[in-house]
């Protein structure tokens, strides 16, 4: 479905003057540990990349090549196995492992995007022919994992909701996003940014923005608000109309953190265009409900819920018309229990887990629907 919206996107981009977006390639995470007499390097790769190996003697060296890539792991890895030293030279991009004795890289089997590599102890002869050979040793290419955008909502000098103990939404919310990004992150099924990394005020439609220019397969937006009389977690999607009064509240009253105004979508004259338009609203709607549907099941196992808690109403940070877009309440600030519960890491923790089991359940049938 995923694939679809974007072909309809790309007939109605232009009229939208949506920008295109850069995907960068990147490496999130790198480790390299001995296993035997062997080396195991394993890589978290954020594509879309590919590399490619090369032998190089005097002194003897394994180089990756990864072409205009990002790297965020370590500068230095090893020694591990036959590898005495590691380290990344980001002019060249290349990872270079120099050899205390002669190793050849061989591609493990592994989920797409975590690449593992055994750099195995090798004759003195057969590195040799490696470090003769034209063509790379070993190649391979890691495709694009979806993006998952995950919005810490306020900040800067919006707090949010402040509960009776003093905490602030906009604090909560970004801790309990790190410890989402955390848990999707160990799961390796897609890749993660956060709207916001600090203490700084954007605007609901920069945070739209933010999530639409990098084509995110979703944006989820965690609050944790005030409202006389609720407690519990409950997940929100688009609606023009509410579901009941307290979703119509929280909508009103979240809109109204961004002075700026709502999201401004150029007109689109052409009928045809607005028809496009409209088909990719509704099939974004659905993906956005099939996700809540699934964040409000894994919720109701592991934390206290508000009753009926899957609800609609008009956020604007919901509206970008092709990345389906859910909010979160992980509980209301205003409720004393609810505050107790968020002030712990294990609770928040507890959400994180729950909403990362929801998005990968999410994905996967995603994918299954691309696919059927
Ligand atoms: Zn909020």
């Amino acid at each position: 479905m995923l694939v679809g919206r974007r072909h309809i996107l790309g007939l109605s981009l232009g009229a939208l003057g949506s920008a295109q977006p850069a995907l960068a390639a990147s490496v999130g995470m790198a480790g390299l540990t001995t296993e035997g007499r062997a080396a195991r390097l394993s890589l978290m790769l954020e594509g879309p990349l590919s590399w490619h190996w090369r032998a190089l003697a005097a002194p003897q060296r394994l180089v990756l090549a990864l072409p205009s890539v990002a790297w965020q792991g370590p500068a230095r890895l090893g020694p591990a196995g036959p590898v005495s030293a590691g380290r990344f030279d980001p002019a060249a991009a290349e990872l270079v492992l120099n050899l205390a004795r002669p190793a050849l890289p061989r591609r493990l089997p592994g989920p797409p995007g975590r690449p593992m590599v055994e750099i195995a102890p090798a004759s003195t002869e057969a590195f040799a022919a490696a470090t003769r050979r034209e063509g790379p040793l070993a190649q391979g290419s890691a495709p694009a994992l979806p993006l998952v955008v995950i919005d810490p909502g306020h900040g800067g000098h919006d707090p949010g909701a402040i509960g009776r103990r003093g905490t602030e939404e906009k604090r909560l919310t970004l801790t309990a996003a790190q410890a989402l990004r955390r848990k999707l992150q160990e799961g390796g099924k897609c890749r993660v940014v956060l709207t916001r990394e600090r203490d700084e005020f954007i605007s609901l439609a920069d945070r739209v923005a933010f999530a639409r220019t990098r084509e995110a397969a979703l944006l989820i937006s965690l609050h944790a608000d005030s409202a006389p009389g609720a407690k519990g977690a409950s997940v929100y999607t688009l609606a023009e109309t509410a579901s009941d009064p307290l979703s119509e509240a929280l909508a009103r009253r979240e809109n109204n953190a961004d002075l700026a105004g709502g999201l401004s979508l150029p007109s689109v004259p052409p009928e045809v265009q607005a028809i496009l338009l409209s088909l990719m609203r509704q099939e974004t709607r659905g993906d956005a409900a099939r996700f809540a549907g699934a964040a409000v099941r894994e919720l109701t196992r592991t934390v206290a819920i508000l009753p009926k808690p899957r609800r609609e109403a008009d956020f604007i940070v919901l509206k970008a018309p092709e990345v389906p877009s859910v909010l979160v309440e992980m509980g209301f600030l205003s409720d004393p229990g609810d505050e107790a519960a968020l002030r712990k890491p294990e609770h928040r923790a507890l959400i994180a887990a729950s909403l990362a089991r929801a998005v990968e359940a999410w994905l996967t049938s995603s994918r299954a629907i691309a696919h059927g």
